[in-house]
């Protein structure tokens, strides 16, 4: 059993990680920002409070993504583990999470400026399924139509430029916290995600996991 949380600045590619690490492990990804997309597009109760603030690209008030991550990961998928990816976001969520269950270990994906916004402007995902390409690093087969669904794929509103720099601004002001509280527990592993291969970065996490002895 392993509870991991995935941190990084939007678009270093968390989510990507994030699947390819569920697959290898057996575990599920829990993306916080997929849920609320998910209840958004279904318009549930929760999609109608929640909508405005994704638009805006600020973040959703910690009382509403605290119960969303308690409900979520008190399912029976979570007996063996969890990935989770986009929480927390603020210092008051990392302890939140905290007083829910044990966290094993926080990878911190890093890469610089330029190359995130590069890996932003160029992401795509599919409305359908969920699956992420980028034009340039990981293209479809079909240009703009999803390998697995055959949906046509779409930019996040939240990737267009203008809210790609308020959320980084965000993101700059709200994670210092949360990466120190982590570093601070010892349970922070670095991973240097500049380059492109999703495969090696992904060795890169599980190799330190194995190292540490958090998985097997
Ligand atoms: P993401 O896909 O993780 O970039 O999340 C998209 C949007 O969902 C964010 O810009 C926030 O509006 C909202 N969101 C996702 N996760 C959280 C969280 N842990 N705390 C607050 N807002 C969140």
């Amino acid at each position: 059993m392993v509870n991991l949380v995935l941190l990084g600045p939007p678009g270093v590619g968390k989510g990507t990680y994030a699947k390819e690490l569920s697959r290898r492990l057996g575990i599920p990804h829990i993306s916080t920002g997929d849920i609320f997309r998910e209840e958004v597009k279904k318009g549930t109760p929760l999609g109608l409070k929640v909508k405005e603030y994704l638009d805006r690209g600020v973040l959703v008030p910690d009382s509403i993504v605290n119960e969303v991550v308690k409900q979520r990961l008190s399912m029976d998928d979570c007996r063996r583990g969890f990935i989770l990816d986009g929480y927390p976001r603020t210092l008051n969520q990392a302890k939140a999470l905290d007083s829910m269950v044990r966290i094993d270990a926080a990878l911190y994906f890093t890469a610089p400026k330029e190359v995130i916004i590069e890996r932003v402007s160029g992401r795509r995902i599919c409305p359908k399924c969920g699956a992420i390409y980028h034009v340039k690093n990981i293209p479809p087969k079909k240009p703009g139509i999803c390998d697995i669904c055959g949906s046509k794929l779409i930019q996040r509103e939240d990737d267009k430029p203008e809210v790609v720099e308020r959320r980084l601004r965000v993101y700059e002001e709200t994670m210092r916290p949360v990466i120190e509280y982590y570093r601070s527990k010892g349970l922070l592993i670095e991973v240097d995600a500049s380059e492109p291969v999703v495969e090696r970065i992904v060795l890169k996490a599980i190799e330190e996991l194995k190292r540490r002895n958090i998985i097997s």
